[in-house]
């Protein structure tokens, strides 16, 4: 039992940390300010903190006259996270700092046979051993990390995950607690391009509308052997993600063509929506023999960002079209002059679109933040951390 006395100290704590962590280097003053904390409050925040290594004094503020006050911010030399990209058949494994920042990675590969055998066997004993590889080749302390996120495509609920476009796999896989037990960490599970959007609206900074609404629509290439074009999304309300009922929302790759475009025969789907857009865009490009992008497939991927302004009336698009860096510009210079009419004809006004600030593109930057975010923000995780974290 935490009495109250101590509740209140750990969560002036959080307060603090939160300002921090979200946020830049702050005076005492600044933190006083935007936590509305007394002063002596957020000196004893700042010294239980720092006790706890998770804060650092960051040099000294410049102000034209008098002392120049210390700042405060994110001690990068304390705990560590994993971020996992199961970019099925790719593996990614990437470690981050407290401001999410990458310090080391390693890539790998999955046996597609192996895996479709048991994949959380598979997927379970290769993960550990890249991690120890990882660990020992950065010469970090292995009790320094203190959690692991894992993004996988597809469908992914409580630590389960169903990879349907990837192989047919009719039940969902159980990954959580046999990592659990063989890594020795917590972890936590997310759809890969939640994630990516996660990231995203990390680097933008807190969201405080409540009703500001995201979606990301990412067209990428995956697979090194038989390369494949995967559409996903993801939708955010007031920054955090939409998850939907059973887990599935945002998978805007699945949505339907309009039906002018999907007269010729498609190849069955994993999906269970014949007139699939993932798959009209695979078979559009194979029949071209993948030597440019087909119109239809800029107009495909046009329309369906216009249908979803209309359903989710969007403060943020983003647009990733790793897959067709042709069609960026023209697809974007598309949306903001439809955009702009919508302007005109509905009113909606300040739709932003953009490509992703994240240049890299891997999902392990998001898992780790869903990580931290999970651990670091949340009262009963953080006082646990605050408990049990000695460095
Ligand atoms: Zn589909």
């Amino acid at each position: 039992m935490i009495n109250s006395q101590r509740r209140s100290k750990l969560l002036n704590q959080l307060s603090v940390f939160r300002e921090l962590y979200l946020g830049s280097a702050m005076t005492k003053k600044e933190l006083t300010k935007s936590t509305g904390l007394s002063t002596p409050t957020v000196t004893k925040a700042l010294s239980g903190l720092s006790a706890r290594k998770l804060i650092t004094e960051k040099g000294r503020k410049d102000i034209p006259t008098g002392r120049k006050p210390k700042k405060y911010g994110l001690n990068n030399n304390s705990i560590y996270c994993l971020g996992v990209d199961l970019e099925i058949p790719d593996l990614r494994l990437a470690v981050y700092d407290l401001s999410r920042r990458m310090i080391a990675t390693k890539g790998s590969y999955m046996e597609m046979d192996d895996l479709q055998k048991n994949p959380a066997a598979y997927i379970t004993e290769k993960l550990s051993r890249e991690f120890k590889d990882l660990v020992y080749h950065e010469e970090m302390a292995e009790n320094s990390i203190v959690g692991a996120g894992i993004a996988t495509s597809g469908i992914v609920k409580d630590g389960k995950f169903r990879p349907f476009s990837r192989f047919v796999s009719f039940s969902d896989i159980e990954l959580k607690n046999p990592l659990e037990k063989k890594l020795g960490i917590p972890t936590s599970f997310g759809n890969d391009v939640d994630l990516q959007l996660l990231s995203e609206l990390d680097r933008i900074g807190p969201i405080n509308d409540e009703g500001h609404v995201a979606i990301y629509f990412g067209a990428r290439l995956s697979g090194k052997r038989k390369p494949i074009i995967r559409i996903g999304g993801s939708i955010a309300i007031g920054g955090d993600i939409c998850h939907g009922a059973g887990g599935s929302a945002g998978e805007f790759g699945h949505m339907s063509i309009r039906s002018e475009d999907a007269d010729a025969e498609l190849p069955p789907t994993n999906c269970g929506n014949d007139n699939c857009l993932e798959s009209f865009v695979n078979a559009r490009l194979e029949e071209n023999g993948g030597l440019s992008v087909p119109d239809s497939i800029s107009r495909a991927i046009q329309q369906k960002i216009k249908d979803l302004v209309f359903v989710f009336s969007p403060s943020l698009i983003i647009v990733d079209l790793e897959a067709f860096p042709e069609i960026t510009d023209e697809v974007i210079t598309e949306l903001e002059s439809f955009t702009s009419t919508l302007g005109q004809s509905m009113g909606l006004e300040n739709i932003r679109i953009k490509e992703p600030l994240d240049r890299d593109r891997s999902a392990t930057r998001g898992a780790v933040i869903n990580h931290f975010n999970n651990l670091l923000l949340d009262p009963s995780n953080f006082s646990v951390l605050m408990e049990n974290y000695k460095s």
